[in-house]
């Protein structure tokens, strides 16, 4: 039979790497891979078929301590770089990351099971554009940021929703600030950082200044524990930040945490309502809605609700899900069975509350790890479904009368990661953005990332910025003022120096 439309991408490349390294990896720490024989390995598998792409080394103490050791010894070189100096490299990861998108692409959505084409289309040219972005602030450093130190040495654990822009958002300004790193990928999904430590090879970056240590949530916590290292830069759930941020009291350690979120997509009547349907889509559909500021609560003005749910749910008809390397695939797969167990989970004890379930009539594709895009209906305000987060393609709907209604359901979270609104009235969109707590509002779009725009929280969805000036600062710290020569002594009122 004549299949017609594009096909699916050529995976080839991706294989050819895998099997250069017979499919199995050790850290890299110092600019070398460490042995792979022996200690401990775990899988990482591809969730769209199940098959093993993989194994992994579980990183523990030595690994930690011999990358941490590494870090430290290379730090004092990259520092006395200069601005420029490390601004070159930075340049050099930035256009290697370009010249290895294909790759990187199809080994992200291998490994996470997110479409090609956002992988493709999103995911790598950010990667790559926050390189470029920080060699620029390297360049600028000690113009734009006199009197500032690098921290040091650098922990960096970073979940597996954006495994190489999570990446990039770690490892980018904390070398254009001076600091060496080791980064802990998350256990799902390791490749595209390894493929990244190759690309620091390849761009000739000095030995020990990024290292890759591989593990589950046992080797985060040992980087978290280590004593030689200086900051601790985590993304992920709030339930691991709040650990980590018992673990690192007190100990001298800089923190920044970046959690999770339950971010309002508020439509007023004025709307543009197909506009907002496609917003919809992107806001929770995108990464089949494991997306730290997914758009997961719907609030929709009265007048309009019926209206809008019904273009809502005609266009979740056409949404496809499936093969994630079929560049026509909308929603790819779940990233492992235990996440989806958990969107089940939750969905069914919001059900059991009394929330309407709705899903189109498509069927998923019946192996691999999948959820289809889901309305959840008639959710009250105080419900599981308007409260946890699910990071599943589950969209909880709410309605409201008000202008500060919205804003009133759209606080009502432990949360305060991002929002968007929207309105054809501008006055009105300018009125309500700045009453949601959120470190991010977009006002007709949503998910809008710039590597010059600090992007964070509020309240449990974290602290500290990502991107831009603020980003930077996170990862300095102001030098002390240089004490007073000490040939300098005070004299007494008749001139003479006092013994
Ligand atoms: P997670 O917290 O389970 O894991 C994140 C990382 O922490 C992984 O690398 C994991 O191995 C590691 N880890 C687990 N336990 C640890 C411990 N005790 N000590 C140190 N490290 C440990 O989160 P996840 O399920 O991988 O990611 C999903 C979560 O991340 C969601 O809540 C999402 O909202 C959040 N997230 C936030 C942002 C943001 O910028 N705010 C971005 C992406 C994802």
């Amino acid at each position: 039979t004549m299949e017609y439309g594009p096909a699916p991408e050529d995976r080839g490349p991706a294989d050819t790497w895998l099997e250069s390294h017979k499919r199995t990896f050790g850290h890299f720490i110092d600019g070398k891979w460490s042995a792979v024989k022996g200690g401990a390995h775990f899988e990482t598998c591809n969730p769209a078929t199940g098959e093993v792409l993989a194994s992994i080394a579980q990183g523990g103490d030595k690994a930690v301590g011999d990358a941490v050791r590494a870090a430290r010894r290379a730090q004092p070189g990259w520092a006395a770089l200069g601005g420029a100096g490390r601004a070159r490299h930075l340049y050099a990861l930035a256009r290697l990351v370009q010249k290895h998108a294909r790759i990187l692409a199809v080994l992200e959505t291998l490994d996470n099971g997110k479409p090609i084409r956002e992988s493709r289309d999103i995911d790598v040219p950010l990667v790559a554009r926050h390189f470029y972005h920080h060699a620029g602030w390297a360049q600028l450093i000690e113009d734009e940021f006199p009197a500032h130190r690098p921290l040091g040495v650098i922990g960096q654990i970073v979940p597996w929703n954006f495994p190489l822009l999570m990446l990039a958002w770690k490892i980018a300004p904390a070398l254009a600030a001076g600091n060496t790193v080791v980064l802990k990928p998350a256990e799902y999904t390791p490749l595209t950082a390894l493929r990244f430590a190759e690309i620091c090879a390849e761009a000739g970056l000095p030995a020990g200044v990024v290292n890759i240590v591989t593990g589950d949530g046992r080797t985060g916590a040992l980087l978290v524990e280590n004593e030689a290292v200086d900051k601790i830069a985590f993304t992920g759930s709030t339930e691991v930040g709040r650990i980590i941020r018992q673990k690192t009291a007190g100990s001298g350690k800089k923190l920044s945490l970046e959690l999770g979120g339950k971010s309002p997509f508020i439509v007023f009547d004025d709307a543009d309502l197909d506009s907002a349907v496609e917003g919809v889509v992107d806001a929770i559909w995108f990464n089949q809605g494991q997306v730290c500021c997914a758009g997961s609560r719907l609030l929709i003005q009265e007048g309009v609700a019926a209206r809008f749910t019904e273009k809502l749910k005609a266009r979740m008809e056409t949404l496809r899900v499936g093969d994630p390397l079929d560049k026509c695939t909308d929603i790819g797969a779940i990233v492992d069975a235990r996440q989806l167990d958990g969107i089940n989970e939750i969905v069914g004890r919001s059900v059991a509350q009394g929330a309407r379930l709705w899903q189109p009539a498509a069927p998923c594709p019946s192996t691999g790890i999948f959820y289809p895009p889901t309305l959840l209906e008639d959710v009250t305000t105080s419900s599981i479904a308007a409260q946890e987060e699910i990071f599943g393609p589950v969209l909880a709907v709410m309605t409201f009368r008000t202008p500060e209604e919205a804003v009133a359901l759209a606080n009502n979270t432990r949360y305060g990661l991002a929002a968007s609104v929207w309105s054809e009235n501008i006055n009105l969109a300018l009125g309500v953005a700045p009453a949601i707590k959120a470190g991010s509002v977009w006002i007709n779009s949503t998910n809008m990332f710039d590597a010059a725009v600090g992007f964070g929280g509020y309240r449990q969805s974290g602290f500290g910025r990502e991107g831009g000036r603020e980003g930077m600062a996170e990862y300095l710290r102001p030098e002390p003022i240089p004490s007073a020569p000490k040939a300098v002594r005070a004299k007494d009122a008749a001139g003479k120096t006092k013994p």
